[in-house]
């Protein structure tokens, strides 16, 4: 009896014993899994945050993007309404200084690069027709104070062309054209009181000389003399005496330009070695005369025949 006792005893140990066993392997797996999956959580939170920072990220990234848009709007904007600001002050000059045409055909005869020596005889052909003209000057100087003065006096006007008509020099800079400038007007000034605002570009508006010296120099001139209140002029008939030709070859080649024109502005030059231009005179007067033109001399309200900018 004590034996089967013994064994009951043991068989309900070994089973008690194989129970705890179990419920703490149960238990312990109970803890891992406890563990693993508050691991696997913070793991989650911080995926979670991991990618909910991203999204942040894209987000101002976007937002970024956004901005950088308005601004770039706002940029195109400022520039547009810029653009049409220069159009509107252009439109405004333009308006401003509108030009009268008379209701009969006028010749304006212009001479560049004077007085000179032959300047006084220039002037005797004009008055003998009391026809008048637009001296672009050169030589303000002390030596000439008379012939200008004549000039003003006689109702012709004095243009203003250059102080030392060198292109290297006049086309290197806006500074240095505008100091050119200043210095010859000066000069008019003070020997004849006249204020000149005409002016006419050595070589035109339409030389390619000073792109040697600017690019595009001729482009902003173009706009900047007007901006500071001067007219600028170029002309639509070439007598040709600067490249050398005859009084009859003077007069062949206005002849050419045909003689409906509402205006013309005639290219000549008075400077010291133009004999030509003073032979060919009368007889250029005449045949305007002949057409029906009036000769006067250019005012701020005259029309102002220009070139093409080439540079
Ligand atoms: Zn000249």
């Amino acid at each position: 009896m004590r034996k089967i006792k013994l064994l009951l005893l043991l068989i309900v140990f070994i089973l008690f014993n194989s129970y705890v066993i179990q419920k703490g392997i149960y238990i312990n797996n109970s803890i891992k899994e406890n563990k693993y999956s508050k691991k696997l959580n913070k793991e989650i939170m911080l995926k979670k945050k991991v990618s909910s920072g991203i999204k942040d990220n894209v987000l101002l990234d976007s937002s970024i993007a956004i901005t950088d848009n308005l601004i770039n709007d706002v940029n195109i904007d400022i520039e547009k309404k810029e653009k049409e600001k220069d159009k509107l002050d252009e439109k405004l000059l333009a308006m401003k200084k509108q030009p009268i045409i008379n209701d009969y055909k006028t010749a304006y005869l212009t001479f560049d690069d004077g007085p000179s020596w032959l300047t006084p005889e220039i002037l005797d052909i004009l008055k003998k027709h009391n026809a008048h003209a637009t001296f672009f000057v050169v030589n303000a100087v002390d030596n000439y104070k008379d012939v200008l003065n004549r000039m003003v006096n006689e109702g012709h006007t004095i243009g203003l062309h250059s102080a030392t008509h060198k292109y290297d020099y006049i086309y290197s800079s806006e500074q240095a054209y505008f100091d050119d400038l200043n210095r010859i007007k000066d000069s008019v000034k003070r020997l004849t009181g006249y204020n000149s605002t005409l002016i006419r570009f050595p070589g035109g508006s339409s030389n390619t000389v000073s792109a040697k010296y600017n690019k595009g120099i001729m482009s902003r001139l173009t706009k900047e003399v007007q901006v500071r209140g001067f007219y600028y002029h170029d002309w639509n008939v070439d007598s040709g005496d600067a490249a050398g030709a005859n009084a009859d070859r003077m007069i062949s080649n206005i002849e050419r330009v045909p003689s409906d024109k509402k205006y013309v502005n005639v290219l000549m030059h008075d400077a010291g070695s133009k004999r030509q231009t003073v032979l060919a005179l009368d007889r250029i007067i005449t045949y305007y005369e002949q057409n029906g033109y009036h000769l006067e001399a250019l005012k701020e309200s005259s029309p102002c025949v220009r070139h093409a900018v080439n540079n």
